[in-house]
Formats: structure tokens, sequence, C-alpha cells
């Protein structure tokens, strides 16, 4: 019985190693993905952007690609990755300039608090800091999706990724996700295959749950009014893990949603195939 189960365990295992890698556009943007082609005769060839580890997928033979996550905020021009195999190399690329759009938002009445949080709430918003963050710098060595990305729910973007938003006329970081309009209640499905990481319920974001999907590629959904998921289970691609709410800073109820590959948000359009 107890081999029998193994067997089945191995079969459902198995088309893992058949995944198609992720057929990603080299869009070496700001909020961009920049892929830089590879070789090597090593069999877990690894790479790094300055020191973080990048998230690493097999072509063919001994052809690899290794993606970069490009910060919004990046200074433009030429960088470089290490490629670490039975060898070391050095390998670089450009980073273009892309323009977007800007925002401004008006909050008033209970929702000003989020524009000039009180004591209390800052010293809520810096113990909730360090669990996002580790969050969002998970890096799980072994790949658990194929990358290619799914919509987490139907409805329109309202908001779309690295908008340069104002609040009351002050300029705050650029729009790390994509938002998506919905009525509260609507189910968030997982994009892709992945691993509960974090739920929790956190100022800014309100009620959050984090998606690792291996590699350093992670996902992100807030401002939800419900979690369906438990941490650290595993769900796949389709599943519904939550509910479209307005809790955090939310003007309405929509999903926010963030992916990160090497700790940097990126736009979650080019895991679909689209800009
Ligand atoms: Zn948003």
């Amino acid at each position: 019985m107890k081999s029998l189960k193994k067997i089945s365990l191995i079969l459902l295992l198995l088309p893992s190693v058949l995944w198609a890698s992720m057929a990603i556009q080299n869009t070496p943007i700001l909020g961009g993905i920049a892929v830089i082609d590879f070789e090597s005769n090593h069999h877990n060839p690894k790479a790094f952007y300055h020191t973080t580890p990048l998230y690493v997928q097999h072509i063919k033979s001994n052809h690899w690609q290794a993606l970069i996550g490009i910060p919004l905020l990046e200074k433009l021009g030429k960088k470089s990755i290490t490629v670490q195999g039975f060898s070391t190399q050095t390998l670089d690329f450009e980073v273009k300039k892309y323009t977007y759009k800007e925002q401004h938002i008006t909050l008033k009445g209970k929702n000003k608090k989020y524009v000039n949080p009180n004591l209390t709430h800052i010293k809520r918003i810096k113990q909730e800091r360090p669990i996002l963050s580790k969050a969002r710098t998970t890096f799980s060595t072994q790949s658990l999706s194929n990358g290619v990305f799914t919509r987490p729910v139907g409805g329109i973007i309202t908001s779309p990724f690295g908008l340069k938003r104002f609040y009351n006329g002050e300029a705050r970081r650029p729009h790390t996700g994509l938002d998506y309009a919905g009525n509260t209640g609507t189910p968030v499905k997982a994009p892709a295959d992945g691993r509960i990481i974090l739920i929790g319920e956190y100022f800014f974001n309100g009620k959050t749950i984090f998606l690792d999907h291996g590699q350093g590629l992670i996902s992100a959904y807030i401002h939800l009014n419900k979690h369906l998921v438990e941490q650290g289970q595993l769900v796949k691609q389709g599943e519904i893990i939550g509910e479209i709410g307005q809790s955090g800073r939310s003007t309405g109820p929509h999903l926010h949603w963030s992916v990160y590959l090497n700790r940097t948000a990126i736009n979650p359009n080019l895991l679909m195939g689209q800009k």
C-alpha cells in the first residue's frame, strides 16, 4: 500500500519535470524583466543580480535563461549579473527608460489617516514592515510553477502597474501592482501553482495573501475581504484563495495584485504574455 502511494506520488510529480519553461519576452525596462540567455554544462547553475539570487530556467541541453526583475526606480544603463556553474561568468544587460502615467488621488475623512498616519499607526506600520518584507524576499530553490500566469480575477484594470501616484498632492511610491475592479466577495484565484507563505491583516494592505511560486517569484493579493486558504497550503493554478474586498488603504473594493521577481515588483502582465 505504501509503495503504491509512493508510485502515485511520483506519477503526480512527473509532469513538473516536463513543464515548459516560462516563455518571457526580454523587456529590460523599469518594472520589466530582463531575460538573459547563457550556456552552462552544470546541472544547476545559479545566477545573481548584485547578491540577490535570480530565477533560472533550463531551455534545452546547455542553454539556460536568467530572469531579472528590474526595479521601477532603478538607474538606467548598463548592469550585469553573475552566473555560477563550473565557472563564473559576468553577463551584461541594459536597463531602458519607460514613462508610466501619473494619477492624483484625494483622500478624505477616515481615509486621511493613510496620508498622515498617527503615532499608533506608525508603530503598527513599523511592526508589519519586516513581516511583509520577509514574504516578498522569500527564495525557495525549487520551482513550484512553470511561471506562466493566468488572471486572478476577471474584472477590468482600474490602475495599471507603474502608475505614479500622488495622495492629496503628496508624491508616493509608484504603483507596484495591478488593480482589478470587482465587487466585494468576488473570488480571487491563484494565477499559478504555489505555496501560501503569508496570511494576515496589515495597516496599508488590509487582508493579504502571499504566494510563493519558487525561485524568488512571489505574488501578493491585497485589500481582500476574506482569506480562503491557510498558511503553508499548496495551491493549484485557478484555485480560489480569497475574496475581493476593500480592507486597508483602499477607496473601494478591488484587488491589488503584485508580483515580485528577485525581491522586485514587476509588471504582472509580463507573466501573462502581455505588456
Ligand atoms: Zn493597487
